[in-house]
């Protein structure tokens, strides 16, 4: 059962105008609440264009309803319930007859929510994934499907990577099926954002990259022949360096291995000493060797 929050009285605006979105576009009318949501009733006040040819129409062929999912208040979902209009288009060149009001600022056509809400759910998915992002969206009041979730991570604005300068470039493999298949992929250090995928692992095929890309001055690669053979070739102004991951990782794995091999040793030492201590020794011989008369051995 819905409570009536708020009523307009239709001669000022509401100080809760400002939290919607777009609000010079939409103009709230009334607040209502179920025990779930709140739910914003409003409408638009705008000269709606044609989104074929962009004249102006006031000729009002119907109206119907459309409802966006918005931010949550306090922990509670939000539902914006719009009035939006069609409309004639009455430019005789234009093969448009009839079009619904776009609202820009708020939502796109057909969308089901909020342009700021579809925004949280890509952040949250490009984070968490599709189902632990639903998981976590319905924790936040934005219930939504994980097919939702991916969908707005494959609607994300692609960044044209071909206007972009990249000065400084990192490069590295990856998989197309791990251990057999490997492609290049080409990093904006700057901006964070993989700029290109090369089909294949080749110093040919980097070189031909960067001879279109004169701008690249720095290139972070790992530190194997195959990147430094293509950068030399196509950016030889380039200055090389090896990227803080392998050297982290190797540097990982560095100070491991002595860890490993001390603790092989200390181990070792401990089964000897196992067998002259005489610790365990009925037990191992009864279990045919002396490896696990070392854990019965002083500690
Ligand atoms: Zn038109």
């Amino acid at each position: 059962m819905n409570v009536l929050i708020w009523e307009s009285d239709g001669a000022s605006p509401s100080h809760s105008q400002k939290l919607l979105p777009n609000p010079t576009l939409l103009v709230l009318d009334r607040v209502e609440q179920d025990p779930t949501r709140f739910r914003l009733i409003v409408h638009v006040d705008q000269e709606p264009e044609c989104p074929v040819c962009g004249q102006a129409s006031r000729s009002r062929h119907s109206s119907y309803y459309r409802c966006l999912q918005d931010l949550p208040w306090q922990g509670m979902a939000v539902q914006v319930w719009l009035t939006v209009g069609r409309f004639r288009c009455r430019n005789k060149s234009c093969p448009r007859e009839i079009f619904c009001e776009r609202l820009p600022g708020v939502t796109r056509a057909y969308g089901r929510q909020t342009d700021r809400v579809s925004e949280i759910v890509r952040v949250v998915g490009y984070i968490a994934g599709g189902r632990p992002g639903q998981r976590l969206l319905i924790r936040l009041s934005i219930p939504t499907s994980d097919d939702t979730v991916l969908r707005r991570i494959r609607q994300a604005p692609v960044q044209p990577p071909a206007s972009l300068p990249v000065p400084h470039l990192g490069v590295d493999d990856w998989a197309w099926k791990k251990r057999q298949d490997y492609g290049t992929i080409l990093v904006n250090l700057d901006r964070h954002r993989v700029v290109d995928l090369l089909p294949d692992r080749s110093a040919v095929s980097f070189a031909e990259w960067l001879k279109q890309h004169p701008e690249v001055a720095v290139i972070s690669r790992d530190r194997s022949g195959l990147y430094a053979e293509g950068a030399n070739l196509g950016a030889p102004q380039a200055q090389q360096v090896a990227d803080r991951f392998h050297l982290v990782v190797n540097g990982v794995l560095r100070r491991r291995v002595p860890v490993k091999i001390e603790r092989n040793e200390r181990q070792r030492c401990l089964i000897k000493n196992a067998g002259s201590w005489g610790f365990g020794r009925a037990r191992n011989q009864r279990n045919g060797g002396i490896h696990s008369g070392a854990t019965t051995g002083p500690r």
